[in-house]
């Protein structure tokens, strides 16, 4: 067996030793003689399993008591109608976009109330965070809506922006539990946990609990209510149980790790080797303002299609998997989320280095 270093934007890469313990545990869970896909989620197995995950994930963000975890499902995208459905009380909602995921939250908006984009960096390819510090946020906007990590494009919010007292709402997707973040700053955030976390359609939103309608809201789906998954502590209907108990596992992890300070400065340190060598070559470049790069996605270009499709294909081929930029940009992009080992940074630049010096 050989594992590559993979470099996928998501799903991506999970820790090793995550992946060996659900494998060794496959075959007969704790020995109840069956697997966690096989149990029923009304299981006294299960409600074990998805308690503990939420009490870590609480333990390790620091979540408040007035805050409510959900694990729900439809993936990232669903979250980009379900915000507007629930949240969208006067019908007014200020959207900032920096990238696709936040143009298409954008739109999604559009389709249920006054969606208002009050600024963008499309001017520049979203290579730059806006400056947020005064924006012409509506005196009766809802919420003001955010992508803080764009996984695409490569840059990060590295200060919130000032919703001028209005909640803000961020899609963390791409930088979920990467570093420790202020929960108390946010009305809601969520994540798509495929990038960061663990498989693919599972989406956990952190949200306060005010601003979850009490009642019921006609004319929404009942699924789509938050107040239903809160009602029914994610278990209204069976919910992503297999993609739970992985993300549990996950929350350890990171636990075992020292907690998400420590992977903050693991995850800067990692950043930090690619960048500099970004820097310093004359062969690749960073497509990104320094002061927004993203510490998950880094984003980089050659100058010449030819020669990025043939780096990437000679990465491919020495072991280092999806490094083939987004469709709509082109290029490179190496996404170093918390589960890439600082070797395999290390590996990448130094073929980097080899690439460069045969390309002369
Ligand atoms: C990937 C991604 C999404 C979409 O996630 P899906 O689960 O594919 O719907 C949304 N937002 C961000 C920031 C992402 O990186």
């Amino acid at each position: 067996m050989k594992r590559v270093y993979n470099f996928s934007a998501g799903p991506a890469v999970l820790p090793e030793e995550v992946l060996k313990e659900a494998a060794e545990e496959m075959l007969d869970y704790r020995g109840c003689g069956m697997s966690v896909m096989e149990m029923s989620h009304r299981s006294k197995m299960f409600d074990q399993i998805i308690k503990e995950a939420e009490a870590d994930i609480r333990d390790l963000m620091n979540i408040p008591d007035n805050y409510k975890v959900l694990f729900l499902q439809g993936g990232g995208s669903l979250q980009f109608a379900m915000v507007p459905m629930n949240l969208m009380k006067n019908g007014k909602a200020d959207y900032i976009v920096t990238g696709q995921w936040a143009k298409k939250a954008f739109k999604e908006a559009q389709k249920f109330g006054d969606a208002k984009c009050i600024a963008s960096s499309e001017d520049k390819t979203f290579s730059y965070i806006p400056d947020c510090s005064d924006l012409p946020v509506r005196e009766d906007a809802d919420y003001v809506y955010i992508c803080e990590n764009n996984t695409i494009y490569g840059t990060k919010y590295k200060k919130l922006p000032n919703t001028k007292g209005k909640p803000l709402v961020a899609d963390l997707s791409s930088c979920f539990l990467s570093e420790p973040v202020d929960v108390t700053k946010y009305g809601m955030l969520w994540g798509g946990v495929q990038k960061n976390v663990g498989p693919a359609g599972l989406v956990i939103a952190i949200i306060r609990e005010d601003l979850i309608p009490q009642e019921e809201l006609p004319g929404v789906p009942t699924m789509l209510q938050y107040k239903t998954q809160a009602d029914a502590a994610s278990l209204y209907n069976t919910p992503n149980c297999y993609a739970i108990y992985i993300c549990g596992k996950v929350f350890k992890w990171l636990k075992k790790m020292g907690g998400l300070e420590v992977m903050k400065e693991r995850n800067e340190k990692k950043a930090k080797i690619l960048y500099d060598y970004l820097d310093s070559s004359k062969l690749f470049k960073g497509t990104v303002v320094p002061e927004d790069r993203s510490l998950m996605n880094v984003p980089f270009v050659t100058g010449s299609k030819e020669l990025d499709a043939e780096f990437v294909a000679e990465a491919q081929k020495a072991g280092f998997e999806n490094l083939k930029g987004h469709r709509t940009v082109g290029g490179m992009r190496a996404s170093i989320y918390n589960a890439m080992p600082i070797e395999g940074v290390e590996a990448l630049v130094a073929f980097m280095k080899d690439f460069e010096e045969k390309h002369q």
